[in-house]
Order: structure tokens, then C-alpha cells, then sequence
């Protein structure tokens, strides 16, 4: 049977955005005009007229006729989108993927992500330790200040793949009918009025397990005797990513140990020739791969430096490499069309100084970085932060930042952001 949609608003709106288009295109999904069955109002009067050549319906004999019709929400008004999105949920039961041209709340990880991996609990004030589960959830950070739903995988991919996907309609679904939810109160929580997304656009595979850095504020110790037995398969989880449907420009992360040691990085790539790749590296080895996919504009690479000089890249990442990652930055930095960015982990007492900083800024400049991400110890508070001598630093690091026209991000709210203002 061919799609069918129900266009809810007989009004002037209609008329104006479906009447100048006949074939209104709503990506992902094409919405035609030929694939209307109907027409809904609440005006009674409009009721069992027609209009386009559609007869006017009331909701209830809409749904009745046509079960499995998408709606597509015809109406102008922004407040009256956002009522009929919740009646057609709350009142009929209508799936929110179903809908189109609603005004939902929801956020776009947990419509357009999903992680997968070992988790490391990172944002959850334990920083350092692995909760030793493998799971899928929707993003790998606590924003609202509540442990994200997952569903751990228990060595079955596939079920916890399809338990991940109804926890995931179900969770937007709750939040719309304020049914409480894991996500409540989370900053991320928006008013969306994008159309429901029928793919994934990020893919975070959190599971790479094994690393070649002793980064300090890193769980390296566990991460090298740890058992990998457990860890999910990525040509199985990609296999059933793209089955359910993966965005053509969306991209696939690599992180949570390092790919370019890791044993089965050649079959990973060769799933992702075509895909839009963010390594994060620490840039120990150089890699082909990476390199390649910067060249042609598909890759994006994230490494965190964290220093500016030799004697602190051992202290912070507990090895002697600095030369050898520099060399390995400038090969990939060389015509690069691909995303370029540099992270710099601020550490009190270690690389909170003006030397690293500025020879960090000055390393940017030479390598023409996209972005400098600029963030803290996950393992500390803010307490450990509230000294002058870091204080100084990162507000001289922004200065100079700026005065270099140097483009930056900063990642800690509670810790950098509160430093400065
Ligand atoms: S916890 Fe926040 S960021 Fe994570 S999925 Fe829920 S709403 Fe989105
Ligand atoms: S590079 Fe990443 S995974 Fe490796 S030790 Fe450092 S933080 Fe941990």
C-alpha cells in the first residue's frame, strides 16, 4: 500500500503551502500532495467539504478511514501546531513519528544519536571508572543531571538495538505527554519542529577498548587489562545501524580508545569508506586512513594535546611522544579538507602555565586548526579549579585565543565558563 497522509488544517496555510507546492518535499520522507487521502478540521462547517480535491474530515473519521496514515500538520499558528501535535498524541494515540509539521518537545540526541559502548560514566561525577557496561543510549553525557536511559547490551546486539529503539520513541513520547522521563530538566530539551527523523545522523561507537597514552585524567590502567570479549562487534552494529537507516552526510565517531593500534581497524574502515568519520586520536601513529579521509573532506579528527611543550605532554600523558604526535599533526594538517581539531584539557599545576599555552597557540596557527576545544579534568570539581595561578592562565588562554582570531570552544559550563565570568 502506498503512503498515505492526512493533512490536519483545511485553512488558508493549507492552501498556501500545499497549493504552491504540489509536491512539498519533507525531508527525510517526500510528503506529495498525491499521497494525501484526506483532509482534517475542527470547523465543522469545513467538515465534508473539499478542498484540493481531498474531502474535509473530522480527526475521528480520519483516523478511523486511515490507520496508518501519517499527519502532516497544516497550520500556521506556531501555538496551535503545538496543541494539535499534543491532542493527536495524548487524545488519539498517534505515534510522534507519525507527525509531521508538529511542534514537539525533544532534543536532537535523542532523536538523531546513538552511542554505543562501554560506559564510562564520564559525566556522572565518577570520572576515571567504567561502569563495565556495554549499552546503547542516546547521548554519552548526563546534561540534565540524570543518568540517560540505556539498555545494556548483555551480549545480544540485536535485541538491545530494538529495545534501544523503543526506548527511545517511548522517551519522546513521555516527554510530550509529561509522563516523567530520564531526560526531564535536561538543558537540551527543546522546542522542535523539525520532521521526526527515519534515520540515525551520529553514531558514536564508544568501544575501541585498547590506547598506547597514559593520559592522567584518563581510566587507562583498567582499560589495559581489561577484557574485551564483551565488546561489541562494529560490522555487526554498523550492519544494523544501516538496516534501520543512516544518514547519507551523518557521521560516525570512533572514540573511547585509540583506532589506530586497534587489531580490527582495517575491517572498520572498510565500512566506513563512504561515511563521514570523527577520530579522536591521540596521534601517536600515524594512520593512512585518517589521513586519507581528511584529504577528501570526510574526515574529522580530534586530538587532545593538552600541552605546548615536551616535559608536559609526559607528565600529562605519562609517555615521551610529543615529537613523534607534532609530526604526526603536521602530516595530517598538510591539505587537509577535512575538520581539524585540537583539544586542550586545562590542569592545574600541570599545563596551567603561559609557556604550554603559548606554544600550544602558536602549534595551532602553524597547523591551522578549525577549532581549539578547550575543557577540564572530568575527575575534578571546580573547588581544584578556583586557584589564581588557573584563573590567570585560562583567562589569559582566551586572550590570546582571541587576539589570535583563533576560532574556540569551550566545553566545561560548570568549571572553565565559571572561571572566567
Ligand atoms: S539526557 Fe538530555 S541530552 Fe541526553 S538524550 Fe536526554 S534530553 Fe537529550
Ligand atoms: S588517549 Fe584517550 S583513551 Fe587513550 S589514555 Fe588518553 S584519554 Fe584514555
Amino acid at each position: 500500500m502506498s503512503r498515505q497522509v492526512i493533512f490536519y488544517g483545511a485553512g488558508e496555510h493549507a492552501k498556501k503551502i500545499l497549493g504552491k507546492h504540489p509536491k512539498l518535499k519533507i525531508t527525510p520522507k517526500p510528503l506529495p500532495l498525491e499521497d494525501g487521502v484526506c483532509f482534517v478540521d475542527s470547523d465543522v462547517k469545513k467538515q465534508g467539504t473539499y478542498l484540493m480535491g481531498l474531502p474535509v474530515l473530522s480527526i475521528e473519521e480520519a483516523l478511523n478511514l486511515y490507520k496508518d496514515a501519517d499527519i502532516y500538520i497544516s497550520i500556521g499558528n506556531f501555538e496551535d501546531k503545538k496543541t494539535v501535535y499534543k491532542e493527536l498524541i495524548k487524545k488519539y494515540g498517534v505515534k510522534w513519528h507519525k507527525i509531521y509539521g508538529g511542534v514537539r518537545l525533544s532534543c536532537h540526541y535523542l532523536e538523531k544519536f546513538i552511542v554505543c559502548g562501554y560506559h564510562e560514566c564520564a559525566f556522572g561525577g565518577k570520572a576515571g571508572k567504567d561502569c563495565g557496561m556495554h549499552s546503547f543510549k542516546s547521548c554519552c553525557s548526563d546534561y540534565g543531571k540524570n543518568a540517560v536511559a540505556t539498555v545494556p547490551i548483555n551480549g545480544d546486539l540485536s535485541r538491545a538495538f530494538n529495545q534501544f529503539l523503543e526506548l527511545r520513541f517511548k522517551t519522546i513520547e513521555n516527554i510530550n505527554l509529561g509522563i516523567p522521563t530520564k531526560c526531564d530538566n535536561c538543558i537540551e530539551l527543546k522546542e522542535i519542529m523539525d520532521d521526526p527523523p527515519n534515520q540515525f545522523y551520529y553514531l558514536i561507537y564508544n568501544e575501541l577498548g585498547i590506547c598506547n597514552s597514559k593520559c592522567c585524567y584518563c581510566n587507562y590502567k583498567e582499560r589495559l587489562g581489561r577484557d574485551v570479549s564483551l565488546d561489541v562487534d562494529f560490522i555487526e552494529l554498523m550492519k544494523l545501524v544501516n538496516e534501520y537507516g543512516f544518514d547519507k552526510e551523518g557521521i560516525v565517531e570512533l572514540c573511547n580508545g585509540e583506532i589506530t593500534i586497534n587489531p580490527h581497524k582495517q575491517e572498520i574502515y572498510s565500512l566506513l569508506r563512504d561515511k563521514r568519520v570523527m577520530f579522536l586520536t591521540n596521534g601517536l601513529v600515524y594512520d593512512e586512513f585518517i589521513q586519507k579521509k581528511l584529504l577528501d573532506g570526510t574526515g574529522i579528527i580530534n586530538i587532545s594535546l593538552d600541552c605546548g611543550t615536551r616535559e608536559t605532554f609526559i607528565k600529562v600523558k605519562g609517555i615521551d611522544g610529543y615529537n613523534r604526535v607534532i609530526n604526526n599533526l603536521k602530516k595530517y594538517s598538510s591539505g587537509k579538507k577535512g575538520i581539524f581539531n585540537i583539544k586542550y584539557i586545562v590542569l592545574p599545576t600541570i599545563n596551567d602555565n603561559i609557556k604550554d599555552i603559548d606554544n600550544f597557540i602558536q602549534l595551532c596557527l602553524e597547523l591551522k586548526v578549525d577549532s581549539v576545544h578547550i575543557s577540564h579534568n572530568l575527575c575534578l570539581s571546580y573547588k581544584d579549579y578556583n586557584n589564581q595561578q588557573t584563573i590567570d592562565a585560562v583567562k589569559y588562554f582566551i586572550e590570546r585565543l582571541k587576539k589570535n582570531s583563533l576560532p574556540y570552544e569551550l566545553y566545561s559550563k560548570n568549571i572553565i565558563e565559571k572561571l572566567l565570568y
